[in-house]
């Protein structure tokens, strides 16, 4: 069996990135990817028509480190996007092994194996680059597991009020291109952008993008501190979400609640995806638990991974990059103490992620 230098996992911007950059050093690889084509993560999470944005996370500088990985300055739609990246693919011609999902990783002497559904891989470098695809609960009582995480098709809310939860980009992101469909059909029925508390975090770009859409005549109601509280199914059998909008308390401990309540058809919710801390549990892989006082980024509970400069895991020859490590992971600095690390979760900050991992490797391996 053939000995790569790198197995990379997961064929998006960081492993693709990483993946060229380990082209132009001279590294061999192989580029897994679960999906039918490379970005299926993107092509499966992004509404179609999307706006791609170029952002730079603000404590970076551009430019772009695989300038052909760059959404250009004019906002492509996510299909053109696309059709860009095929054609960097061809042009670097970088082999995608498609339809190749990661299962286990063994060690066999000194190297690593990646066994795939159907293969095996022996290395002696891995890069987790699968992104950040593990949603997070809506925590409602009841069920509520018809609703859907991503907007497929906008014409499936032609005629119906949705209401889209979450209060970042992903959820203005479907506002906005929501809106723009109603808005193309005559359709005047609402999107509610509902999110559980009163203030919305999104970029400027797409601030900018869902402004625009406001001011064409977007028929968009903000719904803030809206909870969603209970699935459940009405006489009808319809299943729906009950959100609770507002409180009030009354006297003597009684509250007058009030609320809505939508069909699960017409919700999405963008409430995000976390880091994949069961996987890297299973790998063996150090994290460490936010507790109060040791996070100021990371929420209580969550895990964050700990890893080098280079995104190198504390397993050596063990690397994770891009989504998989965002928002937040613990950077082990030169001197060995550990320094919470803010990781926007941007296609450009997975792209430098995948260019330092392989420029690390190359490094290491001309030293041995
Ligand atoms: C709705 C939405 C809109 C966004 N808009 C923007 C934007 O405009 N601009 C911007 O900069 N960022 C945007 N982002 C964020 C951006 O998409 C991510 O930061 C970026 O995709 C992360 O890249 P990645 O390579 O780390 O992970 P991903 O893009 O998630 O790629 C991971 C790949 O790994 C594959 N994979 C997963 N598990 C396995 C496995 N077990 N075996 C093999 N392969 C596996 C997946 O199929 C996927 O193709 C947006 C995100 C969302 C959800």
């Amino acid at each position: 069996m053939a000995v790569y230098d790198l197995v990379i996992i997961g064929a998006g911007p960081g492993g693709l990135a990483c993946a060229i950059k380990a082209v132009e050093l001279g590294l061999n690889y192989a580029l897994l990817e679960k999906g039918a084509r490379p970005f299926q993560g993107i092509v499966d999470s992004y509404p179609k028509g999307k706006k791609v944005f170029p952002t730079i996370p603000k404590d970076e500088t551009g430019p772009y480190p695989i300038p052909g990985l760059e959404p250009g300055a004019e906002h492509p739609p996510i299909e053109e996007y696309l059709e860009t990246i095929e054609k960097c693919i061809a042009r670097h011609r970088i082999d995608v092994t498609l339809m190749e999902e990661f299962q286990e990783l063994a060690r066999e002497q000194g190297q690593f194996v990646v066994v795939t559904r159907t293969g095996r891989y022996k290395t002696r470098n891995v890069v987790l680059a699968f992104g950040s695809n593990v949603p997070i609960d809506l925590g409602v009582y009841g069920e509520a597991k018809t609703i859907a995480r991503t907007l497929g098709n906008p014409e499936d809310h032609i005629g119906a009020p949705t209401l889209v939860l979450g209060g970042g980009n992903a959820a203005a992101d479907v506002v906005s291109t929501l809106s723009k469909a109603k808005r193309a059909q005559n359709d005047d029925t609402p999107v509610y952008w509902g999110h559980r508390k009163e203030h919305f975090k999104i970029d400027k770009d797409v601030a900018r993008d869902l402004g625009e859409e406001i001011l064409l005549g977007g028929h968009i109601k903000i719904l803030q501190g809206a909870v969603p509280k209970i699935g459940e199914v009405d006489q009808d059998g319809v299943e729906r979400l009950i959100i609770q909008t507002q409180q009030i308390p009354l006297q003597q401990g009684v509250q007058l609640q009030q609320g809505m309540s939508f069909p699960m058809r017409n919700v999405i919710a963008c409430i995000g995806t976390q880091a994949p801390a069961a996987v890297f549990d299973r790998l063996g892989l150090q994290q460490i638990t936010c507790t109060e006082g040791v996070c100021r980024i990371g929420k209580e509970g969550a895990k964050l991974i700990m890893l080098t400069r280079h995104f190198e895991t504390t397993s050596k020859g063990i690397y994770a990059i891009g989504g998989a490590v965002s928002p937040v992971f613990m950077l082990i600095e030169e001197e060995g103490t550990l320094k919470e690390r803010k990781h926007s979760n941007l296609i450009f900050s997975a792209v430098r992620d995948g260019v330092v991992v392989a420029e690390h490797i190359a490094g290491k391996m001309s030293i041995g």
